[in-house]
């Protein structure tokens, strides 16, 4: 419970956001973190080094350690770069003096690598410069570790080789992994809410905000591969119907705005239902008009699906605060016309439609 307690304040210590704002929060925890497993490391090596007498080592340990502590320091203040250029510098240092010291026997030149990859992920104005020149020290050291033995005999520290060398495989270890992990994991999030986010916008771009099916555009893009399918052959007719609410204006003026919405998407959840299953597609085409398309139908099988709709719609009830609504539709068909334009096909469509409202409505005049 209180271990948890103090697991937590540390956790949030840690992810605490930089104080400057433009900073990113990843590269001050990585920054943080790679800090306190370097500190770590030099704190046991500190003591190793103690125990078996070796007290410059061991206050060169401490040394770099404090240098360490104030890299931490600065990545909370507003100066992330010098933390970063601090962790660098800090690091080659001892990693080189412990190579030169101790040769390869301790791993101490793998925290070069691990310094790789928070370098990789950190640097954003010059990462190759600063890998390959991270790269030519580690390069530098082997050459330099051909040429000269190491200053102290493996003899000299005995166990404590080992010891080192266990921790350094340890501690790069868990830098490369949490360093990988953290950035990883924030990736695949960022990648599947930048999905969901344009899923969203997809959806609020092609959705009608009133009756939630499609909106003139959708109907436009669907139109346009229905278009593309006939010029590939892979189909033959088209029909289009424009459908208007009869007398809609009166729902309006006598029950109210309000009334006359829930009209509409009464009507327009109603045709969503009738047009799925590859009957045909619909959309919110004007105010109280709908769009109608029917893919691979000609006129006559439109019209036996539209007559279908339209009985539905003369049986559909409609309640809004304690009375029920009925309504009827007039709807121009026709079937479309490949040599002319869409919006040719549409007139013709609206023709119809208005002859409709002519002769009394409530009908499909085709
Ligand atoms: P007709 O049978 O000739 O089509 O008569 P009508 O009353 O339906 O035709 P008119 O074009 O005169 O009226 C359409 C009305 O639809 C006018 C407008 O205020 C209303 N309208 C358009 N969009 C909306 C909407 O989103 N919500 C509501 N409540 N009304 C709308
Ligand atoms: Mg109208
Ligand atoms: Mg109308």
């Amino acid at each position: 419970m209180v271990f948890g307690m103090y697991l937590s304040k540390i956790k949030s210590f840690i992810f605490q956001e930089p104080q400057n704002k433009n900073e990113s929060p990843k590269v001050a925890v990585v920054l943080r973190m790679s800090c306190l497993l370097l500190m770590l490391y030099l704190f046991s090596t500190g003591i190793g080094f103690a125990i078996t007498k070796h007290p410059y080592l061991a206050v060169f340990s401490v040394l770099f350690l404090i240098l360490y502590a104030y890299t931490f320091y600065c990545s909370y203040q507003d100066k992330m770069s010098s933390a970063f250029m601090l962790l660098n510098l800090n690091t080659l240092l001892w990693v080189i003096m412990f190579y030169v010291i101790f040769g390869e026997s301790t791993g101490v030149q793998h925290f070069i690598f691990a310094l790789i990859l928070v370098d990789l992920l950190l640097e954003r104005q010059h990462p190759l410069a600063l890998i390959l020149g991270l790269y030519a020290v580690r390069v530098a050291l082997y050459i330099g570790r051909m040429t000269c033995l190491p200053l102290a005999p493996e003899a000299m520290l005995g166990h404590l080789v080992i010891y080192m060398y266990i921790l350094s495989v340890v501690l790069e270890c868990a830098t490369v992994l949490f360093t990988g992990i953290y950035f990883t994991k924030d990736a695949f999030q960022m990648e599947s809410r930048l999905q969901d986010y344009n899923e969203e916008l997809r959806r609020v771009a092609s959705t009608d905000p009133l009756t939630q099916i499609w909106n003139r555009f959708s109907m436009l893009e669907y139109v346009e591969k229905c278009l593309k399918k006939y010029h590939k052959g892979e189909m033959q007719f088209m029909s289009l119907a424009i459908g208007d609410i009869d007398f809609f204006k009166r729902v309006n003026d006598t029950y109210g705005h309000e009334c006359g919405d829930e009209v509409l998407r009464t009507l327009a959840h109603l045709f969503d239902m009738e047009t799925r299953g590859g009957v045909g597609a619909v959309a919110r085409w004007g105010g109280e008009e709908f769009l109608f398309l029917f893919e691979n139908k000609n006129g006559d099988e439109a019209w036996t699906e539209l007559s279908q709709i339209q009985t539905k719609i003369n049986r559909l009830d409609i309640p809004y605060e304690g009375q029920v609504h009925h309504m009827t539709m007039t709807f121009g068909l026709t079937e479309y016309d490949f040599h002319l334009s869409l919006d040719e096909n549409i007139k013709l469509a609206d023709d119809k439609l208005y002859k409709g409202k002519e002769n009394g409505r409530d009908r499909i005049v085709y």
